[in-house]
């Protein structure tokens, strides 16, 4: 049996401003197995953001049950939170969030120095990475020296450093042209094939939510729709349906 890297169960997060409650992710049940790649479309403003910052940890739930790699995070301190999200969660997000004065290296071995690994053993782990995606030409250069879709290559390195079983993307395409988006989705879908990263990718592009193999569709904080694209196809298959 598959491990289930994500179990949430009726996830809920209400915010309240002055006397106004505000429910942005409603009841959410969902789980998402090892080697998957789920992408999360939706309108603005329909909970997604929220969603995968609750999984993330980023944000507390104010009711429902959340375990991530068979952990039930519920009871966790935010100082045990910040160390399970070092060691099992790679955040990317829309517009980056690379340090500017370091270069793509440093920028890639910022969690290791969190965690204390010695220089020698992250100069081995970030350049063996870098050659894996064949992205040692970036190596020594600055966020401002590079394209958009370049630095978002690098922030994905820094998100694999520590061999994230999930990798959380909040818009990871939302600021890059068509054709560089479509280079970020491949380099996405090449990590989740060879490396088995499960992914949760959101995202408000219906050609990228659709390089997933399965997207949940969110509508007022809710799941409306979990659509297995797979199956849909095998389905239009056995219908005779042209593909
Ligand atoms: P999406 O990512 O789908 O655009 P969000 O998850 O960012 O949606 O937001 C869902 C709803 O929750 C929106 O109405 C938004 O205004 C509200 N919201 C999000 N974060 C906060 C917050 N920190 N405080 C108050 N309201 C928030
Ligand atoms: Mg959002």
């Amino acid at each position: 049996m598959k491990n289930e890297i994500i179990v949430c169960e009726n996830l809920t997060k209400t915010f309240t401003i002055g006397d106004n409650k505000l429910c942005a992710v409603n009841d959410v049940s969902f789980t998402l197995t090892e080697r998957e790649f789920v992408s999360i479309i939706g309108p603005s403003g329909s909970g997604k953001t929220t969603l995968l910052n609750l999984i993330g940890t980023l944000e507390v739930p104010t009711s429902g049950k959340l375990l991530i790699n068979g952990t039930d995070l519920g009871s966790f301190t935010a100082a045990e939170l910040s160390n399970f999200r070092r060691r099992n969660l790679g955040f990317v997000f829309q517009f980056f969030n690379l340090v500017d004065g370091l270069t793509s290296f440093e920028n890639i071995e910022l969690p290791l120095i969190f965690d204390s690994v010695p220089f020698e053993e992250r100069k081995k782990r970030v350049d063996s990475l870098l050659k894996d995606f064949e992205l040692e030409y970036l190596r020594n250069k600055f966020p401002e020296e590079i394209s958009s879709g370049e630095r978002q290559r690098v922030a994905i390195m820094r998100a694999l450093i520590n061999e994230p079983s999930l990798l959380l993307a909040d818009e990871p395409t939302g600021n890059l042209d068509t054709t560089t988006g479509h280079a970020v989705l491949s380099l996405l879908e090449e990590l989740n094939k060879e490396r088995g990263t499960s992914i949760l990718m959101v995202t408000h592009d219906i050609s990228a939510a659709k390089r997933a193999l399965r997207t949940l569709h969110m509508i007022d904080g809710k799941i409306a729709y979990d659509q297995r694209i797979s199956n849909d196809i095998a389905k239009m298959k056995q219908e005779g349906k042209e593909i």
